[in-house]
């Protein structure tokens, strides 16, 4: 993105705010508390990409995702890298798919409804108020009226369905389930962006999670930051934090960071960690912030993301087009459950090494084998899941004994699959491997898979059962705050990008009220 012109802050200056991490999280917060007069500095681990930077060649993408090691355990491990969390100004919204299903008010009040999990501390109505408005602010299409909400619009008319999504369509159709194109944030007719200029239409090329290099594709580089900007804040590039100073009352007085090599310390008033669901909680535990409840790193949550994918007779070329385009709903609740919660389910086409990787990673293939499932990659199509997952006392983030290049200790993450999840898992694959043999596939197979790193400071009403409370604020350091994927109390089975938006401006409304 241009940062041309931008203001600058001394490290001496005592500003109003600092920010860590310029993604989903972050990047709201930053643009609305400095639309409001407020001083903000944005320290941002990774670089900036200019469109140009982008590359569809998924070798080269990875310099988007965060590569540095995390150590993973647990009977169901998380993979890193490019299946997690990104690295740069935008932070995962530089690869993220862009699909973008609204929470479900009913998994916000999961344990109200069924007596498992957790509700979040917080209005349903008013989160969906403010998701609402993030959809206005970043360009969301998708189709009007919304099947499973007669009440919703979008902007834009959903993005064109690739060949994977038509095979979708047909196995839906055949069985009498309810579809419809997705919600993304993705462009389909070009936009004047305010303080970033013209974003054009999706040209379908699918490389998504490698950047959009027509900025069509949401992200909040092309979005927040530039209104951030616009309205005086400064992003710091290349600056990775890696200590918080507090004061003797036990508030934050700076953060230090490491840019070039070389050491900063920016004094502030407030600090506001959006570094995600690893990266913050790794940080509070390397400091030893805000842990006085024990409560950070902990409830470690990951979506169910199991695929199914389905060998056809006829060319599929699944590599093109949007990836996600065909959704539907009608599993959130479905009626012969033996789980709480539900899952979306969507289409999917997907990137050669992407694809290779899955199949060794989730379906164990190697060698011959592995070799012989790319060959036939062109004529298959995928579905998949998103599913909620609850939270765990086990399932948890931790320090490990190995330091990164930056000297911090590197985070090890634990995570099982508890009953619930299993159960979710063996009806979904059920009813994914219907949806794939009513489309007409030949051949079909599994990969076990898990997205999404959530959960590790989450919010919480009673101070001793977690990290923040439901503003988002710190219930140990009243001026520091956290707005990123590690407040979710349970995982929602949306995916989460929007509702992390949606919580960074009502993070930021509610900072502004407490000032
Ligand atoms: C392949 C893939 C596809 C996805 N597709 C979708 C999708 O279609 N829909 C959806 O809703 N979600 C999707 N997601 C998930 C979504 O992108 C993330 O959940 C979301 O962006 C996380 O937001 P965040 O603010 O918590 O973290 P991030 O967006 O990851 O931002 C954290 C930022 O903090 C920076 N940072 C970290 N530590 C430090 C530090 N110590 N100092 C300074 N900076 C630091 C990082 O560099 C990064 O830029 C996808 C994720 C992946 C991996
Ligand atoms: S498919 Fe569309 S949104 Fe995705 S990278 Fe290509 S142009 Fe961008």
């Amino acid at each position: 993105m241009n940062l041309d012109g931008m203001r600058t802050h001394g490290t001496d200056d005592i500003v109003d705010v600092v920010v860590v991490g310029t993604g989903a999280g972050g990047a709201p917060l930053t643009a609305e508390l400095a639309r409001r007069g407020l001083t903000v500095v944005a320290l941002e681990a990774g670089r900036n990409f200019a469109l140009d930077d982008l590359t569809p060649d998924e070798t080269e993408a990875v310099e988007i995702n965060w590569m540095s090691e995390r150590l993973s355990g647990g009977d169901d491990p998380t993979a890193f890298g490019p299946n997690n969390s990104g690295r740069g100004v935008g932070g995962s919204t530089l690869h993220w798919g862009a699909f973008t299903p609204r929470p479900d008010a009913r998994d916000l009040r999961l344990r109200t409804e069924t007596g498992e999990g957790r509700d979040w501390p917080l209005d349903p109505a008013e989160l969906l108020s403010y998701v609402a408005r993030v959809e206005g602010d970043i360009g969301v299409s998708g189709p009007t009226p919304y099947p499973w909400d007669p009440d919703r619009s979008y902007a834009y008319g959903a993005a064109a369905r690739n060949a994977p999504a038509n095979l979708v369509a047909r196995g839906c159709e055949a069985l009498g389930i309810r579809y419809a194109d997705a919600p993304a944030a993705v462009l389909t007719r070009a936009r004047l962006q305010d303080h970033h200029g013209e974003r054009r239409a999706c040209i379908n090329c699918g490389a998504c999670h490698q950047g959009c290099r027509v900025d069509a594709k949401a992200t909040t580089a092309n979005t927040y930051l530039p209104a951030a900007v616009a309205a005086g804040a400064e992003i710091r590039t290349g600056a990775m934090v890696h200590d918080i100073e507090l004061d003797a009352r036990g508030h934050v007085a700076a953060v230090v960071y490491r840019q070039d090599g070389v050491d900063v310390r920016q004094r502030c008033r407030s600090l506001v960690l959006a570094a995600g669901g690893v990266e913050t909680p790794r940080l509070l535990l390397h400091t030893g912030v805000a842990n006085g409840s024990g409560q950070v790193g902990r409830n470690f949550l990951a979506h169910g993301a199991t695929q199914v994918w389905g060998r056809f007779d006829e060319p599929v070329r699944g590599h093109r087009g949007y990836p996600s385009s065909l959704i539907t709903e009608d599993m959130m609740r479905p009626a012969d459950a033996d789980f709480a919660g539900g899952y979306l389910v969507q289409s999917l086409g997907v990137m050669p090494l992407t694809f290779a990787t899955t199949l060794a990673r989730g379906g164990g293939l190697w060698g011959r084998e592995l070799m012989a499932r790319l060959d036939q990659a062109q004529s298959m199509a995928g579905i998949g899941i998103n599913g909620d997952c609850l939270p765990s006392d086990d399932n948890r983030l931790e320090l490990s004994d190995e330091t990164d290049e930056f000297g911090i200790p590197r985070a090890r993450v634990t995570f099982t699959a508890g009953p619930n999840e299993k159960a979710l898992d063996r009806h979904a694959t059920a009813f994914l491997l219907r949806v794939m043999e009513a489309a007409g596939a030949r051949e079909t197979f599994v990969l076990a898979r898990s997205a999404h790193t959530i959960g590790t400071a989450r919010m919480s009403t009673d101070p001793a059962d977690g990290v923040v409370d439901g503003d988002g604020r710190s219930h140990e350091v009243p001026n520091l705050w956290i707005c990123d994927n590690s407040v979710f109390p349970s995982a929602l089975a949306a995916n989460p990008a929007l509702t992390i938006m949606a919580l960074s401006l009502r993070t930021a409304d509610r900072f502004l009220a407490s000032a």
